[in-house]
C-alpha cells in the first residue's frame, strides 16, 4: 500500500531553480511546501562548480558555486522550508499526483501545483554518434568536473576539448591546474558555444588554442583512449576529406550541449517546445497542464545560474497565486522567433500584464535591433553593437506596450539589411 499525502506545492528538484522557487513560494505566503532532491544533498549542480563567477546578478560580489548554492539552502533551513533527499521523483500525473521513491518506500503525494526543476543533462559521445573504436577515456565535461571537484580523482593526462561550451572552457583551466595537459579545444561551429568571458579565462590565459570548424572523426584505442582524429568541416558542418589530423592522447572530454531533463514533464502530458527543448510556458511560468509549472534549465538552458534564481522566483510569485486563487490570467497571445531568433520564453502571453521575454540568437550579429512587434506594431527595441548565441537577451517590456489582442513576434535586424 503506497501511502499518500498531500502538499500545497511540490519541488521536484533542489538546485537553484529548486532553492529559488522554494524561498519565493515562502516570501509569497505558501508555507506548505516539499522540495524533493535526488541526490544527497541540496545545491543541484553548483555543488561540483568550485570555481568563482556565481552571484554577480543577484549578490554583487562574485561567489564559487557551493557558496552561491549555501546562500539559499541557509534560507531555506532558516525558513523551515521541508525538503527530503536521496528520494526521485519517479513520475508526476496531469492531475497532479507525484510518486517518489524515498529511503521510507513510496510516497504518492497530492499537489495543488507542482514545480519542474529538475535541470539538464550533458549530451554524450552517442548523442554526436563519432565513429571509431569505445575505449575508456572518453568523458562529458561534467563528469570530468565532478571526479576532481566532488570525488578528488584525477581522471586525465594528455587532453583534447571537443566543443567550446562553458562546462568545457572551464574544465581546461581546471585540467591545466591539476597538471594535465589539455592540447586544444575543438569547435564545429565558425564561433565559440560559450560565455566571451571564459574564452578569456579559461583558454586564452592558459595559452590553450580554440580551433573553430573542426570536429572529431574517430575515436582511437581498445582499453584505453589513445588518440583522436579531428577533421576541418564544411560550412554545412560536414567534415572536409583530407583534413584529418590525429593527436594522441588519453582523454576527450566532450561540451557539446546541454538537455533539459524532461522525461518527467513528458510523461504528465507537458508539451515541449523543439527550440528550448524545455515546455511551453506562459509568462507566468505555467506549462500547458493546469497547475504545473517549470523553471531554470528543465526550461531553456541557461548561460548564468543568477538569471535562474530569478526566474524561480518570478514563477514563485505566481504559482502562489494560483495556489491561493486556484486559476490565473489567460495568456492566449502566441509569441513567436522572427528572423535570426533561436528560440524565444515564453510563448504565450496574456497582453495585459508587464511580461520578460528570454531569447538568443541564431548566430552572432554585429550593430542589430532586437526588435518585439505585436501584429504590424513595433511595442520594443533595443539596439545591441553585438549579441551572441552564447548570451541570452533579456527584455522586459511594460504592459502600456501592449494589446489584449495580436501575437508577438520577436526578431533580431541588422543594421545593414
Ligand atoms: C556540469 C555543469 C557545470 C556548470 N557550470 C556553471 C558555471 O560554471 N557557471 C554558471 O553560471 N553556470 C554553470 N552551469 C549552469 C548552472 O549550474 C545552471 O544554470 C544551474 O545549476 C541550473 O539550475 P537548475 O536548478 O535549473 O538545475 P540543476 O542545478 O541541474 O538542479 C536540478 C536538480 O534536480 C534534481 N533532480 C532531477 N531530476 C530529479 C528527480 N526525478 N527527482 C528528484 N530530483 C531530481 C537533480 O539531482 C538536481 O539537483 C553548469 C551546469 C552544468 C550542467
Amino acid at each position: 500500500m503506497i501511502e499518500r499525502r498531500s502538499v500545497d506545492a511540490l519541488i521536484v528538484g533542489g538546485g537553484p531553480a529548486g532553492l529559488a522557487a522554494a524561498v519565493g513560494l515562502w516570501n509569497n505566503g505558501i508555507h506548505d511546501i516539499l522540495i524533493v532532491e535526488r541526490e544527497k544533498h541540496l545545491g543541484g549542480i553548483l555543488r561540483q562548480c568550485i570555481h568563482d563567477g556565481f552571484g554577480l546578478t543577484q549578490f554583487g560580489m562574485t561567489l564559487s558555486g557551493p557558496e552561491y548554492a549555501r546562500k539559499y539552502i541557509d534560507d531555506v533551513v532558516r525558513m523551515g522550508i521541508p525538503f527530503i533527499t536521496n528520494t526521485t521523483v519517479l513520475s508526476v500525473s496531469p492531475s497532479r499526483i507525484v510518486t517518489v521513491a524515498s529511503p521510507d518506500g513510496m510516497i504518492r503525494y497530492e499537489a495543488k501545483a507542482v514545480i519542474l526543476t529538475m535541470g539538464c543533462r550533458e549530451r554524450t559521445r552517442g548523442a554526436l554518434a563519432i565513429p571509431g573504436e569505445r575505449p575508456t577515456g572518453v568523458f562529458t565535461a561534467g563528469v570530468a568536473q565532478a571526479y576532481i571537484n566532488l570525488y578528488n580523482r584525477m581522471p586525465a593526462r594528455e587532453v583534447i576539448i571537443l566543443g567550446s561550451g562553458d562546462i568545457g572552457m572551464i574544465m581546461a583551466r581546471r585540467l591545466t591546474l591539476e597538471g594535465a595537459h589539455v592540447q586544444a579545444v575543438f569547435e564545429v561551429m565558425p564561433y565559440p558555444a560559450g560565455l566571451p568571458r571564459n574564452v578569456e579565462q579559461c583558454l586564452n590565459d592558459y595559452n590553450i588554442p580554440l580551433y573553430l570548424s573542426h570536429t572529431a572523426t574517430k575515436i582511437h584505442g581498445s582499453d584505453r583512449l589513445t588518440g583522436v582524429t579531428i577533421s576541418e568541416v564544411d560550412a554545412d558542418l560536414k567534415p572536409i576529406p583530407g583534413t584529418e589530423k590525429e593527436y594522441s592522447c588519453d582523454t576527450l572530454i566532450l561540451s557539446v550541449g546541454l538537455i533539459p531533463e524532461n522525461e518527467l514533464s513528458l510523461e504528465a502530458g507537458v508539451k515541449l517546445d523543439p527550440r528550448t527543448r524545455g515546455a511551453y510556458v506562459d509568462e507566468h511560468y505555467m506549462t500547458n497542464i493546469d497547475g504545473i509549472f517549470a523553471a531554470g534549465n528543465v526550461l531553456h538552458v541557461h548561460d548564468l545560474v543568477d538569471y535562474v534564481s530569478l526566474e524561480a522566483e518570478r514563477l514563485a510569485a505566481y504559482a502562489a497565486s494560483y495556489i491561493k486563487d486556484g486559476s490565473l490570467p489567460p495568456c492566449p497571445l502566441p509569441v513567436a522567433c522572427g528572423e535570426n531568433v533561436g528560440h524565444v520564453l515564453p510563448q504565450r502571453i496574456s497582453g495585459t500584464s508587464n511580461v520578460q521575454i528570454s531569447l538568443r540568437v541564431r548566430q552572432p550579429l554585429q550593430n542589430c535591433r532586437i526588435v518585439v512587434m505585436q501584429d504590424d506594431r513595433e511595442v520594443f527595441t533595443r539596439r545591441m553593437r553585438k549579441a551572441i548565441p552564447a548570451e541570452m537577451i533579456q527584455l522586459n517590456i511594460p504592459a502600456s506596450k501592449l494589446s489584449s489582442q495580436g501575437g508577438l513576434t520577436v526578431m533580431a535586424v541588422c543594421e545593414n539589411e
